[in-house]
């Protein structure tokens, strides 16, 4: 969320302000001076004043004329033009004849006096060299002063960065960050860290120096950052990713220099960097143009400083993002930014938490249920909870009411809503159905497959614009290989998702389409690579596939049609076979489904336990035989499986 400077009024003096403006007055006076001050190095011009004014022009042959008549007491010739001073102090001015060589011969006859003057003096010339510079400047303070108009500094603010470099000592608390629990305990351990530095340092412990907070906009990574920065009670320096670029080059890099030096000096302090991903987008990514050397140059100064300082220095710098893949490898490694937060959109509870935080700014009537608007506003994120109650408020103002009532919450979500409708950020309810049967599917087939992996947790809340919800497996431990009922398991679990759409739903969705994609994946590679089918027996179909720069080289196919054939009906044979022993298992364990659907549609998140527990029930109560597997027994197996192979030594 872009965030107010407050010094950026007080900084912008009246010329960084008006660049345009700046640039007409100078060059006004610039002219005025020009005409004031050229003259020539004539003596009549500048010698009588007065005189001057009874300047005649006159033409070349009148002037001969005047010469001839003797009228004439002295003359000055310049480079185009004549001057001639007559005896009663009227002085005429002609064009000179260039093809006239004999003007000097007349004025000898005529006893004359002459002599020759410049046109220019020495402020023309200058001038004449100066103009084209004074224009540049022109030109370039009028874009400079636009460039950091919009980012609040000063043109004399190049380099010194200060004014673009928010520093405050905030007193947000944590308590004013709700909804994110698991992302405050991550950081609990920074704010101790900052608090008591010297103890991390005497035992040798390795502090992160860079956290990333990852998540979608308006989810309170910055809240959270300065609430870091509240708890520890230290200074709080913030500037946004996006201020570095379109800058000059080399400014974006001074001014990293200048943020890092702030914040060393005033440690223990926290660096806050939103929107890192201006700065920090792979350098791969940048294609074939060379990217943009101000970014370059900055991230790399990033890094230098974040690499510059030992794990001693109680300096954090913590980054937001809501677009992590994007960032350059360079960035993620040990030492920098080696350490991910999720702070994710709130679920129920955690939006109720939100309201909950937000009411207590305004005066909220007491039939308000705050539990009616948190089921209301699945999809949304704190920031926009947080402008639904303001709007309400505004609402109850414009009618004079003394209390925000239910009504108007109503109303400010329901605009809140039809806004954010077309972000598609927010599902409707036909979609929410589709989606917790979907996801309730996956954890089905996860829990009671032999081989599958855990779930951990299991989401109808939309994580971006892509994934409408999703089910998380337990991360499993460096795994090297894997064996092909596992194989077949993540098959069953991937298909999960559409079978149960179909029994459930009576109907299907494209919400499947990338289930279905990484399931025939799976199915070919066995195939192919891992001679796993009798398709092809133990031969390799296909060497391990390379892929150069995103996928350029070509793949030469080394099998015949025939075999290309049997393997394409061996994928379509066994992925239907495994479905239909999906539907089979999801028609068996209707109950448990419908036990998590409900679950999901109260909580929208739960927990790997909660999914165990309510199939484990489920099981129960139909006298099943559990298909589910404690992961701790799982251990216990292994253990005795391991004590077998050792004892035969
Ligand atoms: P982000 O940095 O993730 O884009 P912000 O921290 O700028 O989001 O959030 C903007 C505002 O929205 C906050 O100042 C706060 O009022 C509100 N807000 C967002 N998330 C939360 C939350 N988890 N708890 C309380 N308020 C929140
Ligand atoms: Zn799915």
């Amino acid at each position: 969320m872009p965030k107010q400077d407050p010094n950026k009024d007080k900084n912008n003096n009246f010329f960084n302000n008006n660049p345009l403006i700046t640039f007409a007055i100078f060059s006004v006076v610039i002219i005025l001076l020009f005409k004031g001050l050229v003259g020539d190095t004539s003596s009549f011009s500048s010698d009588n004043g007065a005189n001057s004014r009874k300047t005649k022009h006159v033409s070349y042959s009148e002037f001969k004329g005047l010469v001839e008549s003797k009228n004439i007491a002295k003359v000055e010739i310049g480079q185009t033009y004549i001057k001639a001073k007559s005896a009663d102090g009227i002085i005429y001015t002609t064009r000179i004849v260039p093809s006239d060589p004999n003007l000097v011969t007349l004025l000898d006859s005529k006893g004359i006096e002459y002599s020759g003057f410049s046109e220019t003096n020495w402020f023309t010339d200058m001038f004449g060299w100066l103009f084209p510079f004074l224009l540049i400047i022109g030109i370039w303070m009028f874009f400079a002063g636009r460039m950091q108009k919009s980012m609040g500094g000063g043109i004399l603010g190049m380099g010194n960065s200060k004014k673009m470099i928010n520093s405050e000592k905030p007193d947000t608390k944590f308590d004013d960050v709700a909804g994110v629990e698991e992302a405050k305990e991550e950081v609990q351990e920074i704010v101790d860290f900052l608090k008591y530095p010297a103890r991390y340092v005497e035992i040798g412990a390795k502090i992160p120096k860079g956290v990333l907070l990852v998540g979608s906009p308006g989810t309170g990574k910055t809240l959270l950052a300065k609430a870091v920065a509240g708890e520890a009670d230290v200074p709080f320096f913030s500037v946004n990713g996006s201020s570095f670029i379109e800058m000059f080059v080399g400014v974006g890099a001074a001014r990293v220099r200048d943020l890092f030096e702030q914040a060393k000096k005033d440690a223990p302090s926290i660096i806050f960097i939103d929107e890192i991903d201006a700065i920090g987008k792979s350098r791969a990514a940048g294609g074939m143009m060379g990217g943009n050397d101000e970014r370059e140059q900055t991230l790399n100064q990033l890094l230098a400083e974040m690499d510059g300082f030992g794990t001693d220095t109680p300096v954090i710098i913590l980054a937001a993002t809501n677009r992590p893949e994007v960032l350059d490898a360079a960035l993620l490694r040990p030492g920098r930014f080696d350490r991910q937060v999720l702070v994710d959109k709130p679920d129920f509870e955690g939006r109720v938490k939100i309201l909950k935080v937000h009411m207590k700014s305004v005066k909220i009537d007491n039939d308000v249920e705050i539990e009616e608007i948190a089921r209301l506003t699945a999809g949304l994120a704190g920031a926009d909870l947080a402008n639904i109650i303001n709007e309400a408020a505004l609402l109850a103002g414009r009618k004079s009411q003394k209390t925000v009532t239910q009504v108007d919450l109503f109303e400010s979500v329901e605009r809140a809503i039809a806004g954010l409708a077309k972000k598609s950020r927010r599902i409707n309810q036909k979609e929410k159905k589709i989606v917790a049967y979907h996801e309730s599917g996956h954890a089905l087939l996860a829990e009671t497959t032999e081989g599958a992996k855990k779930v951990s947790k299991v989401s109808i809340v939309p994580r971006g614009l892509a994934a409408l919800g999703y089910t998380l497996n337990k991360p499993e431990e460096d795994r090297f290989m894997m064996q092909r009922y596992e194989m077949w398991a993540e098959v069953d679990v991937l298909l999960g998702g559409r079978a149960a759409e179909e029994v459930f739903i009576e109907e299907i969705s494209t919400g499947a389409g990338n289930d279905l994609e990484r399931a025939t994946d799976i199915i070919k590679s066995m195939v192919q690579t891992y001679g796993m089918s009798d398709v092809s027996g133990l031969m390799v179909l296909e060497k391990g596939r390379q892929s150069f720069l995103g996928g350029g080289q070509q793949q030469s196919r080394e099998y015949s049609e025939k075999m290309a054939e049997k393997m394409d009906d061996f994928i379509k044979v066994s992925l239907s076979e495994h479905y239909d022993s999906v539907i089979a298992r999801l028609q068996e364990y209707k109950g448990a489904i419908e036990g998590m659907v409900e679950l999901l549609y109260k909580k929208e998140n739960i927990t790997g336990d909660e999914v165990r527990e309510i199939i484990i029930n489920f099981e129960k109560e139909n006298n099943f035989k559990s298909k589910v597997v404690e992961s701790v027994d799982e251990i216990k197996e292994e253990l005795k499986e391991d004590a077998k192979i050792l004892n035969k030594d």
